[in-house]
């Protein structure tokens, strides 16, 4: 990859706003306010007038905005200006806010449903549309989840235009979560058919290896229910290891998931707050190791419980199918690990909670073809990689060393290697007799 120059402009130079900009944040403004009012009983007076200026006017908004940020920058190039000295992404009140917001939607949305009773009226006639239902809690997010990484990714696009491995990853993001995270489960309840997701596998998505989920994709009616119980089968146990063997888990991590597509996308301006400390480190593999035995574990007592027909463990074990997805698929992946994004980083759960996750790091680490190489005799110290590594990793310490990156944790997402000036880092796949060297 070219080096590229970074440039550091003083803080009244990038929050410059410009007329185009200063439109794109009133429009978002706007957006976001009718949003807010839609969680009233007005939205039921028009429910189609506060989906156009709400999720219209304020994407409209964020993308009018993006373009200002571009006209500003017509050169490409790492753009990360001033990104700690602003408000919103450094921890400041902005930042508190978004954290605050996104903690109580989540809260909300998973606890208080009844709080979307009206903001989900706007979403009705997409939904009747897709899979001729009303709209719910659920079809709102997986409707705002899917558009915060279609507008975000565009932002991303923008902002990497000079680095065509940003560009694809950020399309593939865009295209698995738009297909296979909104569009194919929703249709697929049209088609009376289970709203299966075909781009998430267990243990990231416990429960699809449960005796309780096959035995349901079995009986549907039908040869799709059987293949779905098929591909869940398939997939963690043959496809993923396979791929992670060949790419290591970016893959998967940082081109299908649609919990690292958010990472990458909405939760981009906040990766350089991701803690780089030693102790971080210990907890992160404490926690995820935790997580992944416990999924693991729950997942074998039902299956014993199944075939012993509930003899022994009773309904023990579904309690506790019910206190994991409370505590871990709630309040873990969905509260902290979206909600502490302007706190902690984009990766929090991915980093810390996801046993997914925890498995491709393993098999990354001993298996995998996957590695970043370093020069280290280019290699400056000023720090680029390590501060914008979404996961925590001090890459420069790899660098300075002229070390392989083999990290369990690495998702490969390449912004390491993009922000460095020396051109240091490279992100590749080879023989792994030359892994470690
Ligand atoms: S080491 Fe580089 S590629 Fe890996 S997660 Fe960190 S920034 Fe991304
Ligand atoms: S490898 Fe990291 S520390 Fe070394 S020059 Fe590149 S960005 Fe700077």
């Amino acid at each position: 990859m070219t080096p590229i120059q970074i440039s550091i402009q003083p803080k009244i130079l990038h929050d410059k706003k410009t007329g185009i900009k200063k439109t794109g944040l009133a429009l978002f403004s706007i957006g976001l306010l009718f949003f807010l009012i839609s969680f009233t009983s007005a939205s039921e007076i028009s429910p189609v007038f506060f989906f156009i200026f709400s999720i219209g006017l304020g994407s409209l908004g964020a993308l009018i905005f993006f373009y200002g940020q571009y006209r500003d920058n017509l050169i490409a190039g790492v753009k990360k200006n001033g990104t700690m000295f602003l408000d919103a992404t450094n921890k400041g009140l902005i930042g508190w806010a978004a954290a605050v917001f996104l903690t109580a939607f989540y809260v909300c949305l998973y606890w208080f449903p009844e709080v979307f009773t009206y903001a989900s009226k706007p979403f009705d006639w997409l939904s009747m549309l897709l899979r001729n239902l009303p709209s719910d809690q659920w079809f709102l997010y997986g409707a705002l989840y899917t558009v915060a990484i279609g507008i975000m990714g565009v932002r991303m696009m923008i902002h990497n235009r000079h680095n065509r491995y940003q560009i694809i990853r950020t399309c593939s993001v865009i295209f698995f979560q738009l297909g296979f995270g909104f569009l194919i489960p929703n249709i697929l309840l049209i088609l009376n058919e289970p709203g299966f997701y075909f781009s998430y596998f267990w243990p990231l998505k416990y429960d699809y290896l449960f005796p309780g989920t096959l035995d349901y994709l079995m009986k549907s009616p039908g040869a799709l229910g059987t293949f779905m119980a098929f591909w869940a089968v398939m997939m963690t146990f043959i496809a993923l290891p396979v791929l992670t063997y060949f790419f290591g888990k970016r893959w998967y991590c940082s081109w299908v998931c649609g919990c690292g597509g958010l990472a990458e996308t909405l939760g981009d301006p906040y990766r350089h707050l991701s803690d780089k400390s030693l102790t971080s480190w210990k907890y992160e593999r404490y926690i995820i190791h935790s997580v992944l035995l416990i999924i693991i574990v729950l997942t074998g007592m039902l299956w014993i419980n199944s075939y012993l027909q509930g003899e022994i463990l009773g309904k023990f074990t579904n309690s506790f199918a019910k206190v994991y997805g409370f505590v871990i698929g709630a309040g873990f992946a969905g509260v902290a690990g979206v909600g502490f994004y302007p706190l902690m980083g984009s990766r929090v759960w991915c980093r810390f909670g996801c046993p997914l996750a925890a498995i491709l790091g393993f098999l990354q680490k001993k298996i995998s073809r996957f590695r970043i190489t370093t020069n280290g005799a280019q290699c400056i110290s000023c720090g680029n990689c390590s501060t914008y590594c979404e996961m925590g990793i001090d890459v420069r310490a790899y660098a300075q060393n002229g070390k392989n990156i083999i990290r369990s944790s690495c998702v490969g997402c390449g912004i390491c290697a993009e922000v460095c000036p020396r051109g240091v880092l490279k992100l590749e796949n080879g023989p792994l007799i030359s892994k470690y060297n």
